[in-house]
């Protein structure tokens, strides 16, 4: 499915719901986190329907590439040298939204922590 109507991040894509937009293209979108852990903190999401990691396919590769590229250009942009992504995949890990999102998190010193 491309979209699901229950879905919160699918109902930011469709503009139901309000967010601070930081970039968008045909098939990526990139917006602030309502409750940010870190001085920096956004959310990049495909436009589709993808509840979780491991329910990426094949044709979702370049997709997921690309996120990872707009990741390092919002660094850039946001003039943020060091900074960390993180996909939260099942409940267990901390996903929350079962819409397949990346964090981008920067602006303050992060340590590689098991909690
Ligand atoms: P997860 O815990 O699934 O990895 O991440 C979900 C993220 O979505 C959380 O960091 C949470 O703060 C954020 N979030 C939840 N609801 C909203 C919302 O309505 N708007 C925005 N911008 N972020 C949200
Ligand atoms: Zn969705």
């Amino acid at each position: 499915m491309s979209s699901n109507p229950e879905c919160l991040f699918c109902r930011i894509v469709a503009g139901e719901i309000p967010s601070e937009r930081l970039y968008e293209d045909d098939e990526i979108l990139v917006f602030r986190d309502i409750s940010p852990q870190a001085p920096f903190h956004a959310l990049l999401i495909p436009k589709i329907h993808v509840a979780t990691l491991n329910d990426l396919r094949a044709e979702h590769a370049e997709m997921a590439g690309r996120l990872f590229l707009v990741a390092k250009s919002l660094a850039g942009e946001h003039d943020l040298p060091a900074y960390r992504v993180v996909v939260n995949t099942n409940a267990e890990a901390g996903q929350t939204v079962f819409h397949v999102h990346m964090h981008l998190l920067a602006g303050r010193p992060m340590r590689l922590g098991l909690g």
